[in-house]
C-alpha cells in the first residue's frame, strides 16, 4: 500500500503534490512551461479516482488504514513542512473515490485527450476508460447528441468543418449577390464566429448591427442569416455552433444542467488560458454545481487571441471564484538553464502578464545556437545537416522537432530532409483528411448517415459522373431552396416534379444507391460496409480505371480510410457510423502527431503546444516573418507572436536551435530581413552565433548586452539575388565580412564505392544517377538500411 502511495505521488514538488491533493473547490494552477502542470492534473485524475476526495473531511473513512495515515504524514512532513494550508488532518483524510464518470478533463487536443487516457489507464486500469476525457468540442458533441432535439436540431446532425463553412458562405455571398473580393469568406466567417462568441443568434446580430447604423456589418450580418437558415435546413453545425448550442442547452434547460453538474463531481481544464468567452461560460455552466474546478495554465502561452480565446479567463479566476486556492509553480522540469533563460528573456519585455520566473537545476547545458543562413534553402541544409549530427550522436529522429510560424516555411526543410534521406512528418500540412477524394468518400458517408447534408450530396451526386449536368443540378437546388426543402428530398421525388423529369432516372440510381447502402449500415460491420461502398459507389472503379500515378495514390487513400475505420473501432465505446463521422469531423489541425514512426516533426509553432522534444529547431526567425509584418508597430499582435515564441522555445529540453535566412523567398518574393527581435532579446552569454555574420547596425539592436563583434550583425542586405551556391556548404558571398570556408568539392562517386556517412556510417553505393547538375545516390549502409540521398547535400558528411 505504502508503494502504491509513493507511486501514485511519484516524485512531485510540494506545490505539485498540493496541487493533487486539493480536490475540493476551485482550484488555479497557474505557471509558466515546463513546470509540470500537465502531470499535476494527470496525478490529480487519478487521485480522484483512487483515493477520492482530500480536503474537508471529518472522519477517516475504514478503507483508509492508520498505516496510511501515518505514511502519509511522513510524506508531507518530509517534502512540505510549512507550505500547507490546509491542515494535515483534512489533507490525509480521504472519502469515497470518485467514481471515474464522474470526472471530466478537457484538453486542448484529441492527441492530448488521447494521451491522458492512456498515462491514467497505466496508472490505475480499464477504469480510466469512463473519464471523460476529451476536447471542448468532442465533449459538447456529446452532450449534444442527447439532448439537441430540444433546441430543434436533429440528433444525427452534421458536422461542417472550416472548409465546408467556407463553402457554405460562399453560396450565400453568391445568393445575396455580393463580392467575395470584398468580402471574402474567411473574414466573414471571422465576423459569424466572434457573433457567436458574444452568443449571438443571425437574427440578434443583425439587430444589433442596425443598432450601430454600420452598412457594412449589417451586410455580413445578412450573410449570416442566411449561413444560419443553410446549416439549420441541412442539419449541420459548424464547430462554434457546437460550443455555442451546448451552452444554450446548459443554460436553457434546467433539467439537462442540472444532470451534468450532479454527474461531473470534478471539472479539469489543460491550457486553461486558450479558452474563449463561449468555452468559460461552458466550464462555469458544468462546475456549476460542486463547484469542483481545476484550471491549468500559462498567461504567457495564451496564443489563440486570433481564435477569440482571452487571457481575461485566467486572469480574473480567483475574482469569478472568490474561495478559489492559488498554486504558482515555478521550477522547470523540462529544459536545460540556457534554452530556460532563453525563453525568460524574450517574455519578460512583454508588458500584459503575470510576472514569473521559472528556474531549473538541470544546468546550463549547451548554448542556444542561432544560425544565419544566406537564403531558405541553406536554412533547410543547416538544418539537415544538424539533425544528421545530432542522430550521429545518438539521438532519435523522433527527439527532434522543426517548428515554424507558418505552414510556408516548411517546403525548403522538407526538400533538404528528404535529399538526406532523414525521415520526418509534418503535422498540419494537407492532411489525409483534406485530400479530395478522402472527403469525397467522406461525404458518401455522410449523405448516408444524413441525406438532408445538401453540401455533401452535392460533392457526390454527380461523383463518379452519373450523366448528372451542373445545370440539372442548378435546376434542383433552385427548387429546394424556393420551397424549402432539402436537396435529397427533391431528388428522391424528381418524377413529380415536370422540370427535373428528364433527370429523374438519373437521380434514382443515386437515391438507390444511397437507399440501399443505409440498410447495408444496419447488417454489416463498418469495415465491410465500407469496402461495399467503394464498390457500389463506382467511385473505387473510376479510379482503377486510371493508369496514372495520381489515381494509383487516390485508390490508395480512399483504402487507407479502411485502417482509420478500424482504428476507430478499437478505441470506440459504442462503435457507430454517425461516431466515426463526428471524431473525423473532429479531428483538427493541432492534431494528428504520431508517435510510432521514428521520424522528424515539423509543424508549426501552434500545434507545438503541450510538446516536448530534446532537440528543436525553429526557424524563420526573420523580422517580417516572426514577428509577422502585421504584428509590427501592434502592440498587442507583437505580445501575441512574442508568447509564441516563448511557446516555441519551452518546447526544448536538451538543445535549441534558431534559424534565419539573409534573404529569403516566400509567397513567390524574395526579401531581405533582419534578424527576428526575438533572438535579439536572448542575452548573448547565452548565445552562440554562427553562419553569415553581418555588421552590426546599432539602431536595431535593442540593448540586452550584446556587444561589439558579438553582437549578432546585421546590414540591410542588397535585394538582388544571391548567386547559388552549392546547397548545404557554409561559402560565403563576398559581399559578407566573414571570409567564408572554401566549397566542399562534390565527392565523385560510382557504384560499387564504399563510403563513409557520418550519421548512418559506412556503405556501399548502389547507384549513381545524374539529375539536373546532381545525382541522386542510392547508398545500402551497414546498419541502417538503404538511403536515397542527393549528391550534393550528402558530400559534405561523406568521405
Ligand atoms: P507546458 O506549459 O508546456 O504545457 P507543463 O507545465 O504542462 O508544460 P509538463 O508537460 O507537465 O509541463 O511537464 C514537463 C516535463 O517535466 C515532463 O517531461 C514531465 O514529465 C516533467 N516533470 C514534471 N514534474 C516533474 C517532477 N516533479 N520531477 C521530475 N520531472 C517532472
Ligand atoms: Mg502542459
Amino acid at each position: 500500500r505504502r508503494r502504491v502511495i509513493a507511486q501514485a505521488f511519484g516524485n512531485l514538488n510540494p506545490r505539485q503534490l498540493e496541487g493533487v491533493l486539493t480536490t475540493e473547490g476551485p482550484l488555479l494552477l497557474l505557471a509558466g512551461a515546463g513546470s509540470g502542470k500537465t502531470t499535476v492534473l494527470i496525478h490529480r485524475i487519478a487521485n480522484l479516482l483512487r483515493y477520492g476526495r482530500g480536503a474537508d473531511a471529518q472522519e477517516v473513512p475504514d478503507h483508509i488504514t492508520e498505516e496510511d495515515v501515518r505514511f502519509l504524514a511522513e510524506y508531507v512532513e518530509k517534502t512540505a513542512p510549512d507550505e500547507w494550508e490546509t491542515s494535515r488532518a483534512n489533507l490525509l483524510c480521504a472519502l469515497e473515490p470518485a467514481a471515474p464518470w464522474q470526472v471530466i478533463a478537457i484538453t486542448f487536443t484529441n492527441k492530448a485527450a488521447g494521451e491522458l487516457k492512456q498515462r491514467l489507464e497505466e496508472k490505475i486500469g480499464p477504469d480510466a476508460r469512463d473519464v471523460w476525457a476529451a476536447t471542448f468540442h468532442s465533449a459538447c458533441v456529446r452532450i449534444l447528441r442527447r439532448d439537441i432535439e430540444k433546441l430543434g436540431f436533429p440528433a444525427s446532425f452534421t458536422i461542417y468543418d472550416t472548409d465546408d463553412s467556407l463553402r457554405v458562405i460562399k453560396e450565400c455571398l453568391k445568393e445575396l449577390n455580393m463580392d467575395d473580393k470584398a468580402f471574402q469568406p474567411r473574414t466573414v466567417l471571422g465576423y459569424i464566429s466572434r457573433a457567436k462568441d458574444e452568443m449571438l443568434l443571425a437574427q440578434a446580430y443583425l439587430d444589433q448591427c442596425k443598432a450601430k447604423g454600420d452598412f457594412r456589418l449589417q451586410k455580413i450580418a445578412n450573410v449570416y442569416l442566411a449561413y444560419e437558415k443553410k446549416l439549420w435546413a441541412a442539419g449541420a453545425l459548424d464547430f462554434d455552433d457546437i460550443i455555442l448550442h451546448t451552452v444554450r442547452l446548459l443554460q436553457g434547460f434546467d433539467d439537462v444542467r442540472t444532470y451534468y453538474q450532479r454527474k461531473f463531481r470534478y471539472v479539469l481544464i489543460d491550457e486553461y488560458q486558450d479558452t474563449n468567452h463561449l468555452q468559460y461560460l461552458l466550464a462555469a455552466l458544468l462546475a456549476g454545481g460542486q463547484k469542483n474546478i481545476c484550471v491549468v495554465g500559462d498567461d504567457d502561452q495564451s496564443i489563440y487571441r486570433f481564435r477569440g480565446a482571452t487571457i481575461e479567463n485566467i486572469l480574473s479566476f480567483e475574482q469569478e471564484y472568490q474561495n478559489a486556492r492559488v498554486i504558482r509553480l515555478e521550477q522547470n522540469y523540462r529544459s536545460t538553464g540556457n534554452i530556460l533563460e532563453a525563453a525568460n528573456a524574450v517574455i519578460r519585455n512583454n508588458r500584459g502578464r503575470k510576472g514569473k520566473n521559472l528556474w531549473t537545476d538541470h544546468g546550463e547545458g549547451e548554448k542556444v545556437q542561432f544560425y544565419t543562413a544566406g537564403n531558405e534553402r541553406e536554412e533547410g541544409m543547416y538544418v539537415a545537416t544538424q539533425l544528421l549530427r545530432a542522430y550521429g550522436e545518438g539521438k532519435q529522429w523522433r527527439d527532434c522537432a522543426v517548428l515554424y510560424r507558418m505552414n510556408a516555411l516548411s517546403n525548403q526543410i522538407e526538400m533538404a530532409l528528404k535529399s538526406n534521406s532523414i525521415p520526418y512528418r509534418v503535422v498540419g500540412g494537407f492532411r489525409f483528411f483534406e485530400r479530395a477524394e478522402v472527403k469525397d468518400m467522406l461525404s458518401y458517408l455522410c449523405v448516408i448517415h444524413n441525406p438532408q447534408d445538401d453540401l455533401r450530396l452535392l460533392r457526390v451526386v454527380n461523383n463518379p459522373p452519373r450523366g448528372i449536368g451542373a445545370k440539372t443540378m442548378e435546376h434542383a437546388r433552385g427548387i429546394a431552396a424556393q420551397e424549402g426543402r432539402s436537396l435529397w428530398d427533391v431528388l428522391s421525388n424528381a418524377g413529380q416534379i415536370p422540370a427535373l423529369k428528364k433527370a429523374a432516372p438519373k437521380f434514382q440510381t443515386f437515391v438507390d444507391l444511397i437507399r440501399s447502402m443505409q440498410r447495408l449500415a444496419e447488417e454489416v460491420d463498418l469495415p465491410t460496409f465500407y469496402e461495399t461502398l467503394i464498390q457500389a459507389s463506382g467511385y473505387g472503379e473510376m479510379l482503377s480505371a486510371k493508369t496514372d500515378h495520381e489515381s494509383k495514390s487516390r485508390l490508395e487513400n480512399i483504402h487507407e480510410l479502411s485502417s482509420s475505420i478500424s482504428g476507430y473501432l478499437e478505441h470506440a465505446e459504442d462503435p457507430s457510423l454517425g461516431g466515426f463521422l463526428d471524431e473525423v469531423a473532429l479531428y483538427t489541425d493541432l492534431d494528428s502527431v504520431e508517435e510510432a514512426d521514428n521520424c522528424v516533426t515539423l509543424m508549426t509553432m501552434h500545434a507545438a503546444k503541450g510538446l516536448e522534444f530534446p532537440v528543436v529547431f525553429t526557424v524563420g526567425m526573420e523580422e517580417g516573418v516572426f514577428p509577422g509584418f502585421r504584428a509590427i508597430g501592434e502592440e498587442e499582435e507583437l505580445e501575441e507572436e512574442r508568447r509564441l515564441c516563448y511557446v516555441a522555445l519551452t518546447r526544448a529540453k536538451e538543445r535549441l536551435y534558431l534559424t534565419c535566412a539573409a534573404q529569403r523567398m516566400l509567397f513567390g518574393r524574395t526579401s531581405a530581413n533582419l534578424p527576428s527581435r526575438f533572438v535579439q532579446e536572448i542575452p548573448a552569454e547565452r548565445v552562440q552565433a554562427g553562419g553569415k555574420i553581418r555588421r552590426p547596425q546599432q539602431e536595431l539592436l535593442s540593448d540586452t548586452g550584446w556587444s561589439g563583434e558579438e553582437r549578432f550583425s546585421q546590414v540591410q542586405r542588397p535585394a538582388a539575388p544571391q548567386p547559388a551556391w552549392p546547397s548545404g556548404t557554409r561559402a560565403a558571398p563576398a559581399a559578407y565580412r566573414k571570409p567564408a570556408p572554401k566549397a566542399q568539392p562534390m565527392l565523385d562517386l560510382r557504384k560499387g564505392d564504399m563510403v563513409r556517412h557520418s550519421a548512418f556510417g559506412t556503405g556501399m553505393v548502389l547507384t549513381v544517377q545524374s539529375m539536373g547538375g546532381d545525382a541522386l545516390l542510392e547508398v545500402a549502409f551497414d546498419n541502417v538500411g538503404t538511403k536515397r540521398m542527393m549528391l550534393k547535400a550528402a558530400s559534405q558528411f561523406m568521405t
